[in-house]
């Protein structure tokens, strides 16, 4: 179907990207399960080779299952093109790819996902990149942090684990005045929740492991981009700017305009570092998509009212979800993500570490996993799993002390849910 802006977020989710099989009519988007694609001549292929022509070479660079993904969650985030990758980690990089060079460095929030704290102070020195981080509620500290070798600034729109906002607006000032792209993970919030583009956002990244596709089956990952970023005017940016050596010489921004982050990440990461999506992956999350905002919506009703009860109970010192009153950060949920803070906070017993690991020993319908965003209710223990490589000064930083437990609020009754974390509490405060 054609995208109309017309056509509502509902209808999106399920059409965008899609059309009856050419060869089949297939209603529904075939997995191609295929790693290569039949040239029609070599006119052809040298064409597709060339970037002079857009079609199916290999699939560790396209593949049509993986393509109506990728322009269903452009379409969803309200972006140009997407590439979708083999994790949310992997977009992470690809993200940050050909923005970045030996030397440079990102301004990254101090409330991230622990995996990304420790991808971006560890593992990308690699690389010789690095990450600088800072609290973003401190639009100062955030000014102050970039320097002449700052490529971008990165944040979470709803940061995992507390489920805190970010105000997206005031950042992307910030980025805008330093002429850099802002890249906002948006995992938590999804697009029904919370569109970062609308809000300043130049890429935006996903785990797609975890609400879109919504059912713990696969991993997965992707960029989307605003098409709206100049990536020629401070000549910052060469991989996009000027002529790519691996390309013949070809100038990306030049060549396809507001498609150039696309086509690069495409042409060259994809290409050259593989961290491909493959086509059942790429089917599983499709299927989930298509009830994305019926399950958000879910999501939300059971966490407001899960996250209001823990918020009353005796053994419970706070609870941060952003969609109570108490928190500091509900004033923003209206402007940022107006359908909702999300189903994902964490909640400080007053028993400290000893009551938390009770607590998620004895919950039944509450999963302890490495894992949030499933129709699962989900809990973990971050300061001993997730966040376990951080600091302490990391883990506090993170909204990750060694007194929480992330809560992953799932979409079945939320009365057996309540019933299943009262009895876990009532366990959790026995001596
Ligand atoms: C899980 C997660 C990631 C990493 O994604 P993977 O698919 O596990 O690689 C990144 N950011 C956030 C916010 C996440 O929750």
């Amino acid at each position: 179907m054609s995208n109309g802006p017309t056509y509502g977020f509902d209808t999106l989710q399920i059409h965008a990207g899609a059309r009856p099989d050419p060869a089949t009519g297939a209603r529904q988007t075939p997995i191609y399960q295929s790693t290569a694609y039949v040239f029609r001549d070599a006119d052809h292929a040298a064409a597709l080779f060339n970037l002079q022509e857009v079609g199916f070479i290999y699939s560790r660079l396209t593949n049509p299952t993986v393509a109506v993904l990728q322009e269903r969650i452009a379409t969803l985030e309200g972006g140009v093109g997407a590439v979708c990758c083999s994790s949310g980690h992997a977009a992470q990089l690809m993200a940050l790819f050909p923005i970045m060079a030996p030397g440079k460095n990102i301004v990254a929030s101090t409330r991230l996902y622990g995996g990304t704290v420790t991808q971006f102070s560890q593992t990308i020195k690699r690389f010789g990149w690095s990450a600088t981080f800072v609290d973003f509620d401190d639009l100062d500290a955030v000014k102050a942090a970039i320097n002449d070798d700052t490529q971008a600034i990165f944040c979470e729109a709803i940061a995992n684990p507390g489920g805190y906002i970010t105000d997206l607006d005031a950042v992307a000032a910030v980025a805008d005045d330093a002429g850099l792209p802002l890249i906002v993970d948006n995992t938590t919030a999804t697009p029904y929740l919370c569109r970062p583009i609308e809000h300043g956002a130049t890429l935006v990244v996903h785990s797609t492991t975890k609400y879109m596709t919504g059912n713990g089956t696969v991993t997965g990952g992707c960029v989307v981009d605003s098409g709206k970023f100049d990536w020629s005017a401070s000549g910052r940016y060469p991989s996009l700017a000027d002529p790519e050596p691996a390309y013949h010489g070809l100038r990306f921004h030049e060549t396809f305009g507001p498609l150039a982050f696309t086509f690069h990440s495409i042409a060259i990461g994809l290409r050259d570092l593989g961290m491909t999506m493959n086509p059942q992956g790429a089917h599983y999350t499709l299927m989930g998509l298509e009830t994305l905002s019926l399950r958000m919506e879910r999501h939300v009703q059971n966490a407001m009212r899960i996250a209001t009860w823990l918020e009353g109970h005796e053994a419970v010192d706070y609870v941060t979800y952003a969609g109570l009153k108490s928190s500091p950060y509900n004033d923003r949920v209206e402007r940022i993500c107006p359908k909702g803070a999300g189903g994902l906070f964490t909640v400080a017993l007053k028993g400290g570490y000893d009551a938390c690991i009770k607590f998620v020993d004895n919950l039944e319908i509450f999963s302890h996993v490495a894992n949030l965003g499933d129709a699962r209710s989900l809990v973990i223990h971050s300061a001993s799993t997730t966040h376990r490589q951080l600091t302490k000064e990391q883990q506090e930083a993170a909204g990750a002390s060694p007194n929480v437990v992330r809560i992953s609020i799932g979409i079945e009754d939320a009365d057996d849910l309540i019933a299943d974390l009262d009895r876990a509490l009532a366990a959790a405060s026995s001596k």
